[in-house]
C-alpha cells in the first residue's frame, strides 16, 4: 500500500524531509527541482509510514488504497518517475535532513535581528516561517490589502480548495509572538523603502509578479476582452477587481495561452454552479456564472500539443471533471508527435491528448459546456468595432487563416513582476536583480545593502506555491548570512517606533488579530450555505469586520504597551 502524490502536490518539499527513507524525489536539492511538476513517491522504497500524509500542508498524499477514481492516474505518475527495479528489490533506508540556517547571532550591542517583508503570500510567508525559528528574530509582515495571503487567496482556482490548505500553516506562522501583521499597508505609499530600513536589519520582498503579460495586437481593450489573471482574480473576490465587467452572454469563450491559468479558467467557466457553490468562489462570480450562456471554452495555444504549457497533474484533473474534447487535426497533431516524445512527462501528457473525444469543430457541447484545447494558432487580431466578437489566428508557421466567434477574449500569457519604487529593475526579465535573494544594483554590481526578494520578483512567474519554500529559504539564508557578518546596519529608528509611524499613515492599518476577526466573519458567513467562507470583496466591509476584533485582556495589553510604547493597529 504505497503512498502516492496526487493533483494538489505544491511541491513544498515538506514530504520529504518528513519521510524516514527518503523516497520521495526530486528532492529540494537535486537538480530538476525547481522545475519539476510535482513530486513523486517510490512505490518499491515506501514503508507507508504515513509521515508524509501529515507534513503535506495540501492533503494532496493518500495510501494509494484510499484514492478516488479520478487520482489514480497518479499511481502511474509516481512510479514512472522511478526506474524500473525487479520486483521485491527493496531500497536501503536513507534518511534526508531539512537544510538549517545557521542562526542569527546574538550580540550583546545588537539589535536581534529585525527583518519586515513585503508582501504576504507563499513566498513571504515561507520567509517568515524560516525566520522565525531562529532566536530571538522579529518579523513585520506589509501588505497593501487586508487580508493576506497573496495568490493563494486571490490566484488559486476556488475548485482547488485543497490548494488553499496551506493558508493553515500560514495562519500558525502569524501566531508565532515575534511576527506582527500591518495589513492594509502599502510600501510606496505609506511607508518608504528608507523608512523600512530605518526600523530594521532588512526588508524583503515579496510582492510577486501583479500585472499580466499583454498581447499586443488590434482589438485588444475591445469591450469583451481582458486577462484570465484578472478573471481569477475576480472569480476570487479581490477586492480591485470585483467590479470587472464580465459578459458571459456569448455561447463561446476563447482563451490564449495553456497554461495551468488558462485550464483553471476554463474549467471554473465550464464547472456546474450547483458544485463551485459549496467553495470560497465570490458571490458575484456565481451569480454571473448562473446565468451564464457559455456554452464552449476554446483555450488556444499557438504550437503544438508537445509543447503544452499546462503540467501533467492538472491535465489529469482537467479530463477527470469536465467535457475536454480536440478537433480532428488537433487529434492527428497529438497522434503524430506521441512517436517522438521527447521525455516521458511529455509523453503521458500526449497519451492523456490522444484519448480525448474529438469535436465537430462548429458544435458547441450539447449537455454540458465543454472546453477545446487548440493548437498551432497564433493570434493576429481580436474581431469586432464596437466590442470583441471573435479572435482571427493564422495557423502557426503557414498564410492559414482561422476565425473563432466569442462573446469574451481571454490573454492567459502569464504574469509580469513590476518596478519597486528605489529598487533596481530589470525590464526586461521583469525581475529585481539579484543574486540568491540578494538585490544587486546593475550599476556596480554590488549589492544594495539590506533589500531582499524572494518569489516571483526573484525568479520569475514560475512553479507552484511549494517552490517559494526553498526560494525563500535561499533568500534568509544570504539575509542572516550578511546579519551576522555585520554588513547590516541596526536599525536607527527605536523598535517601538514603527507602529507609531504607521498608524500616523495608515490609521485603518490591520493586524493579526484584525485579520482573524475577518477571517471568523467569512466563515461564518459561508458556513450557513456549507462554504468553507464567503468572502468580503470590498474593503470597507473588511475593515469593518477587523475592527470587531477583541481587544487583547487590558494586562496583556499592558505588557504590549510597555513594549511597543504603541497599540495603534485596528484589532
Ligand atoms: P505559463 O505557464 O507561462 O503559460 C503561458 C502560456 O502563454 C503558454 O501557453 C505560452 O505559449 C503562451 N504565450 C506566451 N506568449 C504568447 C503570445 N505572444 N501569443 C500566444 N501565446 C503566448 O503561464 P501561466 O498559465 O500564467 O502560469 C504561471 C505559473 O503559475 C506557471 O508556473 C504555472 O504552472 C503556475 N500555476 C500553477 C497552477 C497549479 O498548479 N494549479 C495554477 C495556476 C498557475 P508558449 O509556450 O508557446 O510560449
Amino acid at each position: 500500500m504505497p503512498h502516492v502524490i496526487t493533483q494538489s502536490c505544491c511541491n513544498d518539499g515538506s514530504c520529504v524531509f518528513a519521510c524516514p527513507v527518503n523516497c520521495i524525489h526530486p528532492t529540494p536539492d537535486e537538480p530538476g527541482f525547481a522545475t519539476s511538476e510535482m513530486l513523486y513517491i517510490d512505490p518499491v522504497a515506501c514503508v507507508d509510514c504515513g509521515a508524509c500524509v501529515s507534513a503535506c500542508p495540501v492533503g494532496a498524499i493518500a495510501p494509494d488504497s484510499r484514492l478516488g477514481a479520478e487520482q489514480l492516474p497518479f499511481v502511474e505518475v509516481n512510479s514512472s518517475f522511478y526506474p524500473k527495479r525487479a520486483a521485491g528489490v527493496k531500497l536501503p533506508p536513507t534518511s534526508k535532513l531539512a537544510p538549517v540556517i545557521p542562526a542569527a547571532e546574538v550580540h550583546a550591542r545588537r539589535q536581534p535581528l529585525t527583518v519586515a517583508i513585503v508582501g504576504s503570500g507563499p513566498a513571504a510567508m515561507y520567509a517568515a516561517d524560516e525566520l522565525l525559528v531562529q532566536h530571538g528574530v522579529q518579523v513585520n509582515v506589509f501588505e497593501k490589502l487586508p487580508t493576506p495571503y497573496g495568490l493563494v487567496r486571490a490566484g488559486v482556482a476556488p475548485d482547488h480548495q485543497n490548494t488553499k490548505r496551506v493558508t493553515q500553516l500560514f495562519d500558525r506562522v502569524t501566531r508565532h509572538r515575534r511576527f506582527r501583521f500591518y495589513l492594509n499597508v502599502e510600501i510606496g505609499k505609506h511607508l518608504s523603502h528608507a523608512e523600512l530600513l530605518a526600523h530594521h536589519h532588512a526588508v524583503l520582498y515579496a510582492v510577486g509578479a501583479p500585472d499580466d503579460r499583454r498581447l499586443d495586437i488590434d482589438g485588444m481593450g475591445l469591450r469583451g476582452t481582458g486577462t484570465a489573471t484578472e478573471l481569477v482574480a475576480w472569480i476570487n473576490g479581490h477586492p480591485d477587481f470585483s467590479d470587472l465587467t464580465v459578459d458571459l452572454s456569448h455561447e463561446r469563450v476563447v482563451i490564449i495561452g495553456n497554461g495551468n491559468v488558462a485550464l483553471d479558467v476554463a474549467r471554473v467557466l465550464t464547472a456546474d454552479p450547483n458544485e463551485l457553490a459549496y467553495t470560497d468562489i465570490a458571490d458575484h462570480a456565481l451569480r454571473a456564472f448562473r446565468n451564464s450562456a457559455v456554452r464552449e471554452v476554446v483555450v488556444a495555444a499557438r504550437r503544438g500539443p508537445a509543447h503544452s504549457a499546462f503540467t501533467l497533474p492538472e491535465l489529469i484533473g482537467l479530463t477527470a471533471r469536465s467535457d475536454v474534447v480536440l478537433d480532428p487535426s488537433d487529434h492527428q497533431r497529438v497522434l503524430d508527435d506521441l512517436p517522438t516524445a521527447a521525455d516521458p512527462l511529455t509523453r503521458n501528457k500526449l497519451e492523456i491528448l490522444s484519448a480525448l473525444g474529438v469535436a465537430d469543430a462548429r458544435a458547441p457541447g450539447a449537455r454540458r459546456p465543454r472546453i477545446r484545447l487548440a493548437y498551432r494558432l497564433t493570434p493576429q487580431r481580436v474581431l469586432g468595432q464596437q466590442r470583441a466578437t471573435g479572435v482571427e489566428f493564422s495557423v502557426t508557421g503557414t498564410d492559414a487563416v482561422r476565425q473563432l466567434d466569442a462573446g469574451l477574449v481571454l490573454t492567459s500569457i502569464g504574469y509580469r513582476g513590476k518596478l519597486i519604487r528605489d529598487l533596481p529593475f530589470d525590464e526586461e526579465a521583469a525581475v529585481v536583480p539579484n543574486d540568491g535573494g540578494r538585490v544587486i544594483d546593475p550599476r556596480t554590481g554590488e549589492p544594495v545593502p539590506g533589500a531582499y526578494v524572494a518569489g516571483w520578483i526573484k525568479r520569475g512567474p514560475t512553479g507552484f506555491i511549494g517552490t517559494n519554500k526553498s526560494c525563500s529559504f535561499q533568500t534568509v539564508q544570504a539575509l542572516v548570512a550578511d546579519f551576522n557578518s555585520g554588513r547590516l546596519a541596526d536599525p536607527v529608528a527605536k523598535p517601538t517606533a514603527l507602529a507609531e509611524l504607521v498608524h500616523a499613515r495608515q490609521p485603518e492599518a490591520v493586524g493579526s488579530a484584525g485579520w482573524r476577526a475577518i477571517d471568523a466573519a467569512e466563515m461564518a458567513r459561508g458556513s450557513a450555505d456549507g462554504r468553507p467562507r464567503n468572502k468580503f470583496t470590498d474593503v470597507a466591509e473588511m475593515l469593518a469586520a477587523a475592527a470587531t476584533a477583541p481587544q487583547a485582556p487590558l494586562r496583556r495589553r499592558l505588557v504590549a504597551r510597555l513594549r511597543d510604547l504603541a497599540q495603534p493597529i485596528v484589532g
